[in-house]
């Protein structure tokens, strides 16, 4: 049965929407895509970026992922560029003040500085949980894309009353939906902000490139291949349906498509909307 989507136009715009990169990574398409060599296309080098999201809304500031640190450890050879918390100061953000952080996922790269927003209402997942927690609870995180660090900053928040899981299409903040999905990990959440120019999907990573939205390209890294290819046709029907323009997780041609942030965060950030 096909998943009823939250219509964007039930949700308010959002003043600004800002992709912001703090390290990268040069990968061959044949390394990230599934079974590439079943396309007949040549290989490549793919540029990818890693990235998180800014929402500026009426109620305050939504971050989409945290990023990690990638000085201190990179997992899969990721270049620092710019650190989380110094792409927060060039855009003058208090962590602080921000209202609210939804993680896509739980993977290392998208929630490493959660514990850097002690005051924010954390949205996650249901089913995100349900697994990593699991696998925490017995012990396998060994080899897996997060850790223990990672998945106590999360249960914190949930002590403190901050987590809320979502287990279902919901909207979380009045001009943000999330829409829950399989294939790359259990329980992510693809994120939709209503703006003054129509709909904006961020996919994170149910859709790190834009070949995957164009051709059905499934991610080499999943948990379960049908939930991916489902994720992928739930993002395209909001472009269909809805007008919304789509923005995959991680390729470097984003940052070519929208304009730079004015000033100093223009170091670091693309104004999506
Ligand atoms: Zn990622």
């Amino acid at each position: 049965m096909e998943v009823e989507l939250i219509d964007p136009a039930v949700l308010a715009p959002a003043r600004e929407v800002l992709s912001v990169k703090y390290a990268e990574r040069r990968v061959r398409r044949s390394d990230v895509f599934h079974d590439y060599a079943s396309y007949g296309v040549p290989d490549g080098w793919l540029e990818m970026d890693y990235n998180f999201w800014v929402i500026h809304g009426d109620d305050g500031i939504t971050l989409v992922d945290t990023g990690y640190d990638v000085a201190a450890r990179d997992w899969l050879g990721e270049v620092p560029v710019t650190s989380p918390p110094e792409c927060l100061e060039l855009l003058q953000i208090d962590p602080a003040s921000v209202a609210r952080v939804v993680t896509s996922h739980f993977h290392y790269d998208h929630i490493g500085h959660l514990g850097l927003f002690p005051a924010a209402e954390v949205v996650s997942g249901g089913r995100e949980y349900d697994y990593w927690f699991g696998k925490r609870a017995s012990g396998a995180l060994n080899g897996e894309f997060t850790t223990e660090a990672d998945l106590a900053v999360v249960q914190r928040a949930e002590d403190e009353g901050r987590l809320r899981l979502v287990r279902e299409p919901a909207a979380v903040a009045p001009s943000i939906a999330v829409h829950p999905v399989g294939g790359h990990c259990p329980g992510e959440l693809v994120v939709t902000v209503q703006t003054a120019n129509g709909p904006l999907v961020l996919a994170s990573d149910a859709a790190h490139f834009y070949e995957q939205i164009e051709h059905g390209w499934p991610f080499f890294a999943f948990t379960d291949i049908d939930e991916m290819r489902d994720g992928l046709a739930l993002i395209n029907r909001m472009g269909k349906e809805f007008g919304a323009t789509i923005v995959p997780g991680h390729d470097a041609r984003t940052r070519e498509r929208f304009p730079a942030a004015p000033g100093a965060a223009g170091k670091v950030a693309v104004v999506l909307a």
